[in-house]
Parts: structure tokens; C-alpha cells; sequence
């Protein structure tokens, strides 16, 4: 069957057809080329975080714990992701926290801080720095495609800060390429229309009044496949999805870089 890219993005198939499926030799020959460390634990906020990679830390020693090569190749199959859909573009450091306590430490709401598909952006001190970083839970099943997606947020911010754009066009690019949370090939609408939901206030007040997370992120992650349905390769969408921020960093309204939306 000729599913191509699209196969990723879960129109053929699972979605489980990926540039670099985990596993493979090609994935394995990342992890191999992880950059070497030195084992020694870094301060972030007050937190000890343990190299695994350069540019990625884990909670848990890795000296001690076989968890830590899984974690090794979550990062770097998500990086070797991040280098086809944005390449050339610096990648914000990545925490990886297996507790609670942990993400609470680098900004999570306590509420939600125990949840395994947990991933934002923040920004965190490192010594008498303040940087940028994306904050994940792991290990976990998940890993990968959660760091993917909250990875896509980080670059996609470089060109146009998350508030400029509309948060269902955020979360819907960061979860058509990340296929993460995944989505089922016909996801019931959440919303009348994507507009109503603009704001990062309309999306949590629309999430919290109707329960409807999953079918929220899968209705927005439509319309992006939609939009990019004739792209022809992975790397163009994510170039499309650049063109869009960049274009409104630059004074352009959203609707005028991105036209009518495709599934309203
Ligand atoms: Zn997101």
C-alpha cells in the first residue's frame, strides 16, 4: 500500500509510519551518536538533572537505572524528528521528569503534574541563567511523541511567540506532526467552529466545561491535515506552518497567512 508521508499523519494505516520508526537501524544509529556527556548532574532551578545527551537530562541517574537508555533513544529519535520538520534551528534543552515533584519543580500545575502525557514549555534557571526549555514526563510509553510535540511548540515559538497565534492552529500543528495525544481516523467535532477557541483562554475554558481534551486536540490536528493534505513531503508542511508564524510575527493578520480554514 502507497501511504507515503501521509501515512504518519494518520490517514493510512495507524499513523504509525514514521520518518524513523523507533527500533530501526537508522534510530539506533542515533542513539549510538548521542553526543558523549559527562556524567555529571546539573542544577536546574534546585533540581539535579543527569545528562544523557547533550542538550537533554533526565531525573533519574542513569548510572544506576536501565530506564535511562530508553530515554536515550525517546531523545533521540524526537531529535532526529525535530531535524527533518525544523532543522537547522536550536533545540531548547529537555528535561525529562519521572515524578511529579519533579515537574512541579520546573513549573507544572500541581494538579495536573502527576499525569504521564505531561509536556510544556518553560523557562527554567540553570545556575544564574534563565532558559528555555521543554519539560516532559518519562519514561513512559508516550516519551517520544510527547517530547515531539511540545518540542514543535518550542521551534514554532522561535518564529512567532504561542499567543500571536491561534491556539487551536498551535496545538493542532504540534499534534499532527507529533501524532501525539493520537487521534482516531474519524474524531467526533468538540467544537462548532475552531474560531471560537482562538485564545489560550477560550481553549481551557472550552476544555473545561466540556470535557472534550482529546477530540479538541484531534479536531484542530484535522484541520492542520487538511490544510497541508497536498503538501508533498513532511519537511514542506512544517515549512508551511513556519511561513504561517512568520508571517504574522511580521504584522500579517492569521487569516491572511492562512486562508479559510478547510474542515469549517
Ligand atoms: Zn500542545
Amino acid at each position: 500500500m502507497l501511504c507515503g508521508w501521509v501515512a504518519w499523519a494518520g490517514a493510512c494505516g495507524d499513523g504509525g509510519t514514521r520518518s524513523q520508526p523507533l527500533g530501526t537501524a537508522a534510530a539506533r544509529d542515533v542513539v549510538a551518536g548521542c553526543d558523549h556527556v559527562e556524567p555529571v548532574a546539573v542544577l536546574f532551578e534546585s533540581r539535579a538533572m543527569f545528562p544523557i545527551c547533550a542538550g537533554a537530562f533526565v531525573e533519574i541517574d542513569p548510572t544506576t537505572s536501565s530506564a535511562a537508555d530508553a530515554l536515550r533513544r525517546d531523545y533521540a529519535w524526537a531529535r532526529q524528528e525535530l531535524d527533518v520538520l525544523f532543522p537547522a534551528q536550536p533545540r531548547p534543552t529537555v528535561l525529562l521528569c519521572a515524578s511529579a515533584a519533579c515537574k512541579e519543580d520546573f513549573g507544572a500545575d500541581p494538579e495536573a503534574a502527576a499525569a504521564d502525557d505531561l509536556g510544556f514549555v518553560a523557562h527554567v534557571r540553570r545556575g544564574d541563567t534563565i532558559e528555555g526549555a521543554v519539560v516532559v514526563s518519562g519514561p513512559g510509553e508516550r516519551t517520544a511523541a510527547i517530547l515531539v510535540h511540545e518540542w514543535i511548540h518550542g521551534a514554532m515559538g522561535q518564529h512567532a511567540q504561542y499567543e500571536l497565534l491561534p491556539t487551536w492552529f498551535n496545538e493542532g500543528v504540534a499534534t499532527f506532526f507529533a501524532d501525539e495525544p493520537r487521534c482516531p481516523r474519524v474524531a467526533a467535532r468538540a467544537v462548532a467552529s475552531l474560531r471560537s477557541i482562538d485564545t489560550k483562554a477560550q481553549w481551557q475554558a472550552h476544555l473545561r466545561a466540556t470535557g472534550r481534551t482529546q477530540q479538541t486536540y484531534c479536531q484542530s490536528r484535522d484541520e492542520i491535515a487538511a490544510w497541508l493534505a497536498n503538501v508533498p513531503s513532511r519537511a514542506d508542511a512544517a515549512a508551511a506552518a513556519r511561513a504561517v508564524a512568520d508571517a504574522v510575527a511580521n504584522g500579517s493578520s492569521f487569516d491572511a497567512a492562512y486562508g479559510r480554514l478547510h474542515t469549517e
